[in-house]
């Protein structure tokens, strides 16, 4: 039995915050019995893009405040490193998103140390799965002691949810991220890109943001937030999102990717075998809106395999809210991202019969300008279910 603390916090309030996170952690025993004084511990947020903490797409500041604080208290040296998603050829969108979530003045706060892994040194690390032989893995990732991964609790429209494990998709320098999207359009093959990564990271720990998530959508600004109202903790992050996943709706079998890494021995992601621990009442959970494309994790498997890219949800340019930034454009793996002209005015628009239905344009505009568009059969799946 693996045990995930589970506590109530109904406010970003600095007091509430900090007393919520140091239960979670003190239910597992405290975080004395995991790090050593002399440790580097590698803390690695989820700032998936530069918004601010409002958009519930990104760890609060003051949850990442806390986590850094209860690391000073071991005598540990906590640093905190990311590389956001999406990309713009001009300008490091790690950088914004450092800014703009609150991260940098949290760090300058507390004296700590930010890690931009689009602009450190990284080596080539063996792959010991099937997908690429090797990934690129910043030297700090490697190098650290103790790793915690701090995520937000939200769905992901391509797998559904996002937590402690898809979190380290965030280890992949920029542009590098793009490229396995690009090489492993398959979404079942894509899934177990983020389980190899996940397993070549090996994280130690895993704190969670549920306090406001994100449902539909997500998991940037096309999600809708949610006051789901609890930290979670556990030294299992395949556990932890299996829990969280519940509370946002889903069985512990529809995330496909938390059953594979449970599979390779890196986790448990069936609740049965998962001990709660905590104040987080059963009777807090509510019904959310999950992305369109969750229906689909309803099909057994053998006839979801060959046709789910079909079926998923297209992704179509609204071009009454798109401003133009070129976010999308220059972080669509496949590039079919297309100016077009119109008499004297531009647009961009998705080439659809390239498109991978990746939904990284959907991901990184920061706009909410990007809509996605069911089919038919999909429709007929969602009257059914
Ligand atoms: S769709 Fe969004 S990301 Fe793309 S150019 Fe328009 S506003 Fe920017
Ligand atoms: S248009 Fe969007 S969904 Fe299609 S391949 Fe590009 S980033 Fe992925």
């Amino acid at each position: 039995m693996v045990s995930v603390a589970s506590i109530s916090c109904d406010r970003y309030q600095e007091e509430v915050v900090q007393e919520a996170v140091r239960k979670a952690v003190a239910e597992l025993g405290g975080l004395d019995s995991f790090v050593s004084p002399e440790d580097r511990v590698l803390i690695k947020p989820n700032l998936l893009g530069p918004k601010p903490p409002e958009e519930a797409v990104t760890t609060h500041p003051l949850v990442l405040k806390a986590v850094i604080e209860l690391v000073q208290n071991t005598g540990a040296k906590p640093v905190v490193g990311e590389s956001s998603g999406g990309f713009l050829v001009e300008e490091s969108l790690t950088a914004r998103a450092f800014k703009e979530t609150g991260t940098e003045e949290v760090c300058k706060q507390l004296g700590v140390e930010m890690i931009n892994f689009d602009r450190v040194a990284a080596t080539e690390i063996i792959n010991p799965g099937s997908t690429v032989d090797s990934f690129k893995l910043p030297l700090a990732v490697l190098e650290a002691d103790f790793i915690i991964s701090l995520p937000k609790l939200k769905t992901h429209g391509l797998t559904l949810f996002t937590g402690a494990v898809k979190n380290f998709y965030g280890v992949i320098p920029g542009l590098e991220k793009m490229e396995y999207h690009r090489r492993f359009p398959n979404v079942n093959r894509f899934m177990e890109v983020i389980v190899d990564i996940f397993e070549l990271v090996t994280a130690d720990f895993a704190i969670m943001d549920g306090v406001v998530g994100l449902a539909g959508d997500g998991p940037g600004s096309s999600g809708i937030p949610c006051t789901v109202g609890s930290i979670l903790a556990s030294a299992d992050p395949v556990a932890l999102d299996t829990v969280a996943a519940g509370y946002l709706g889903y069985s512990d079998s529809q995330i496909r990717y938390l059953n594979l890494a449970a599979q390779r021995g890196l986790g448990r992601a069936d609740l049965d075998r998962i001990e709660i621990k905590g104040n987080f009442s059963q009777s807090e959970y509510k019904k959310y809106d999950l992305p369109s494309n969750a229906v689909l994790s309803h099909l057994p498997n053998f006839i979801l395999r060959p046709l789910f890219q079909g079926l998923m949800s297209k992704p179509v340019i609204d071009q009454q809210s798109c401003t133009q930034c070129r976010t999308c454009l220059d972080s669509c793996p496949q590039q079919v991202i297309i100016e077009q002209q119109d008499g004297n005015n531009t647009y961009l628009e998705i080439d659809e019969s390239e498109c991978s239905k990746c939904l990284c344009c959907q991901e990184v505009c920061p706009f909410d300008a990007i809509e996605l568009k069911e089919n038919f059969l999909f429709k007929l799946l969602r009257y059914f279910k």
